[in-house]
């Protein structure tokens, strides 16, 4: 295609994201490419290596990134990368279009046989509920591939020589910001609560970003309709004719969605015209595990599955099958009565909150690095259920003192060693504070990085910690 040997583009970043962009686009026949990166190491040269006999031109080290190249139409950006940085806002000032990996993967499909995306994003809930989503399409006998921000990078889904049916897409909201012209077959936005916000600058412009997910949508835009901010951006999104609003509830589903009958999930949206009657799906306990938040997100899944025509039976076997990847309210053991459960992918107030509201007596290990978020909600949320908490890492001042605020006759430990083995110290004050029946929980709502490598070394030393009580 000539569009892509006479464009100039710059990618910003050359990361695994930045690393594949540049890749594809010299697959594609680029001719013109220039890749930049601040960091400048041992294994970022060897790759630009690679790239530069393929005719790359690759400045590392830093102020690379400074500024923009004189002669470029394209800027091709890093996740990473927030939107005032120099070089993006050299690009907005002088006009040149700025692409998501996402906006590239789009262009870069071959149209006459491409796979239909189905998209998610959310606050949280996206990765359990795109591997769901993909469960289902794969009982349904489809070829498809998780890709996005889980799984394949979706480059790599959309350029495979052997094509897939259909890709579950999870997007995130950096990736939604530079991303203009794709078209999804259908998409949802699981929920939406504060976070990132200072990449996006406000929590306003987090969510537009998400909202981006639903423009030029062909099939059905799936909202969350206990979460009306949700609903909201399908209501602002310029769709294609014919798309659908479908909602889906922890309650009794109306018209136009899925919904909780009894024991069962059903689908009042995906069914003969005209007919009153719910389509069962699958049971609660069919889904792993069965906790609200978790049946929401099998939810969701169902209702994208189906606006792609995935039968029932084919939702409810994914589901039987299906168990989320580790560190996702993963049952650790049970001590002494205790249940010991790690959920350290719960990073923020609203992932903890959805995981202790599933029990009804927890103990409560949180803390990190809170990234300014606050725990007000949470603990006014969840205080009746709280036999105490256990406190460590950065920010558990903040905690604390929400706690202080809204729970002060729960007792709490402050937990002040930060080296190696604070997590048994923590470990041990919960199992004290635990009576029999109750759960002790890791749901942090912190980042890990002030005492940990990333959330799976956390939660590693969590149930090691539990291991060496037993
Ligand atoms: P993401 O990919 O958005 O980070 P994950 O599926 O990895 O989401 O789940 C991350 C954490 O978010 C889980 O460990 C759980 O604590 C919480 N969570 C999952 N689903 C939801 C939901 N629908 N609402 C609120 N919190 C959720």
């Amino acid at each position: 295609d000539e569009g892509w040997a006479t464009t100039r583009f710059v990618v910003l970043g050359f990361g695994t994201a930045g690393y594949a962009c540049a890749d594809s686009l010299l697959q594609a026949g680029a001719e013109h490419l220039v890749v930049l990166d601040d960091r400048d190491t041992e294994a970022l040269r060897e790759k630009a290596q690679i790239l530069e006999t393929l005719g790359a031109t690759i400045t590392l080290g830093p102020g690379s990134t400074q500024e923009l190249p004189k002669d470029v139409d394209v800027v091709v950006t890093s996740p990473g990368v927030p939107p005032h940085a120099p070089l993006l806002a050299q690009a907005a000032e002088r006009d040149v279009p700025i692409w998501s990996e996402i906006e590239l993967a789009w262009r870069l499909r071959d149209p006459a046989n491409a796979a239909p995306w189905l998209c998610i994003t959310g606050t949280n809930g996206k990765t359990t509920t795109v591997q769901m989503l993909t469960a289902m399409l794969q009982a349904a006998g489809h070829r498809a591939v998780a890709a996005g921000n889980v799984g394949l990078p979706l480059l790599e889904a959309v350029m495979d020589p052997e094509p897939y049916d259909v890709i579950a897409v999870e997007l995130s909201s950096y990736q939604l910001h530079f991303t203009h012209s794709m078209s999804a077959h259908s998409a949802a936005v699981l929920n939406i609560a504060p976070d990132h916000v200072d990449w996006h600058g406000s929590l306003e412009a987090y969510a537009a970003d998400k909202g981006r997910i639903f423009e030029n949508c062909q099939v059905a835009c799936v909202y969350n309709v206990a979460d009306p901010a949700t609903e909201h951006l399908v209501e602002e999104a310029d769709v294609i004719e014919g798309c659908r609003a479908i909602g889906f509830t922890l309650g009794t589903p109306g018209l136009s969605m899925l919904g909780i009958v009894d024991d069962l999930l059903v689908d009042r949206a995906f069914i003969e015209q005209r007919s009153t009657s719910a389509l069962e799906l699958a049971t609660i306990n069919d889904v792993n595990p069965p906790a609200p938040h978790n049946v929401a997100n099998a939810l969701a899944a169902a209702a994208l599955a189906r606006s792609f025509g995935v039968p029932a039976t084919a939702v409810r076997d994914a589901l039987r099958g299906f168990h989320p990847d580790k560190h996702r309210i993963a049952h650790v053991a049970d001590v002494a009565g205790v249940n010991y459960v790690d959920d350290s992918k719960a990073t923020n107030p609203h992932a903890a909150q959805a995981s202790l509201l599933a029990y009804e007596h927890v103990v409560w290990i949180a803390g990190g690095q809170a990234k300014g978020a606050t725990f007000d909600d949470l603990v006014i949320a969840a205080r009746e259920r709280l036999r105490a908490v256990v406190l460590l890492g950065q920010d558990k001042a903040v905690i604390a003192e929400a706690l202080e605020r809204h729970a002060p006759d729960v007792p709490r430990i402050v937990v002040e060693s930060t080296d190696t083995g604070a997590m048994e110290i923590v470990v041990g004050e919960a199992a004290k504070l635990a009576q029999v029946g109750d759960t002790v929980l890791l749901a942090p709502g912190c980042a890990s990085w002030d005492m940990f490598a990333n959330y799976g070394a956390r939660g590693d030393a969590f149930a090691e910690a539990v291991r060496r009580l037993g």
